[in-house]
């Protein structure tokens, strides 16, 4: 296929701005791939750039008014290699994990690299070789962007584009579990906050063979969703006293809790569901100071695990799961729109117009 000198993309004004702009079509270094893009799923995190910058950081500041593409969770096809690229080859098709980390600190050599300590230092004079897509680095609102092969992921050929796009999703998921252990066959997991990432979340937890699966929410129509992606009990936070169901249901508390909700009251809700020696995962961004009942946590030898992304390879283990069918991401897919109607797709996500979860853009070629 023959690759443009020029593309569309959209890049990010003042806050809340976003506009439509043309950039020269971005060249692989070394270890890269340039990756043609076909859909672009939206996430609360770029809403959140979008709308105040944080956790985006462009040469070390805000990402504002620095002709910046927000966007993270992209597939597509490889378009070009990079010098001593033999991994992929041009029309293989890939979906793309996030952080490409220095690969040099500690954290990146030991399969953190959503947390390198070179974050964000790839500008100006230092170049860590640290890229974030859609973070500290150009991401996905476009037709083209440039990944580290160690951020790619195969996409099976039955596979459609706009479930392929969820994979980063469900690795973000997979880490969390990967972080409280792993091995949860036959395990209580209850998640908090059926979101894109706790919904995942239960289909994951499912596959891996975690018994009873319970969610936690309070929209019916996203806990029936969470049934069909395996829960075996919803439970709605609304009607009943979900803390007191699930000591009742386990008898000593859950052995793993994920709070992808981020509220003080959801913290607290898995402090006290979570069993004595209980692993507890915070999946979400929670705002400001919260809370919390430590106390109730020490006590009882909990462990705390705040994760960011979707470390050690936990795209690449989500996606074989996905391949598998062993659960159906595509379920939490609501809404496509042309990459031309951007403002109006986030319009959606943001507002949960038409009870929108997973909204995805595609490019013109
Ligand atoms: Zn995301
Ligand atoms: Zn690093």
């Amino acid at each position: 296929m023959g690759v443009p000198t020029r593309m569309d993309v959209w890049t990010l004004g003042s806050p809340g701005e976003l506009r439509r702009a043309q950039k020269p079509v971005p060249s692989p270094g070394r270890g890269e791939v340039l990756v043609r893009i076909e859909a672009v799923a939206i996430c609360a995190t770029d809403l959140e750039i979008i709308a105040n910058g944080p956790p985006a950081l462009i040469n070390g500041r805000l990402p504002f008014e620095q002709d910046f593409t927000p966007g993270h969770e992209y597939m597509g096809a490889v378009a070009a290699l990079g010098p001593g690229v033999d991994e992929y080859a041009v029309g293989d098709r890939v979906a793309v994990e996030i952080h490409a980390g220095c690969g040099q600190c500690r954290r990146c050599r030991s399969g953190m690299y959503t947390s390198c300590l070179n974050y964000g230092r790839n500008y100006g004079d230092v170049d860590k070789g640290h890229r974030a897509n859609g973070f500290t680095t150009d991401g996905g609102f476009a037709q083209y962007a440039v990944n580290h092969v160690n951020t790619l992921v195969r996409v099976p050929d039955a596979m459609g584009d706009e479930e392929a796009t969820l994979a980063v999703t469900a690795g973000t998921s997979m880490y969390g579990l990967t972080e409280l252990g792993g091995l949860v066959a036959g395990e209580s997991v209850v998640v908090i906050g059926p979101g894109p990432i706790g919904l995942l979340a239960v289909g994951v937890a499912k596959a891996l063979g975690a018994s009873p699966v319970v969610l936690v929410g309070t929209r019916e129509n996203r806990l029936d969703i969470g049934s069909r992606l395996g829960a075996d009990v919803v439970l709605n936070g609304r009607e009943v006293d979900a803390v007191a169901r699930i000591r009742e249901l386990t008898g000593v508390g859950a052995d793993y809790v994920l709070d992808c909700a981020g509220t003080e009251a959801s913290i607290n809700d898995a402090i006290h569901m979570c069993s004595r020696g209980g692993r507890i995962c915070l999946a979400a961004f929670p705002h400001g100071r919260t809370n919390v009942d430590l106390e109730h946590a020490v006590v009882n030898n909990m462990y705390l695990y705040g994760i960011r992304g979707e470390g050690k390879s936990a795209v690449r283990r989500a996606m074989a799961l996905m391949a598998a069918r062993r659960f159906d991401a595509s379920l939490i897919h609501t809404h496509t729109f042309d990459m031309d109607d951007l403002p109006e797709a986030i319009r959606y996500a943001r507002d949960r117009v038409d009870d929108a979860i997973k909204v995805v853009v595609r490019p013109r070629h």
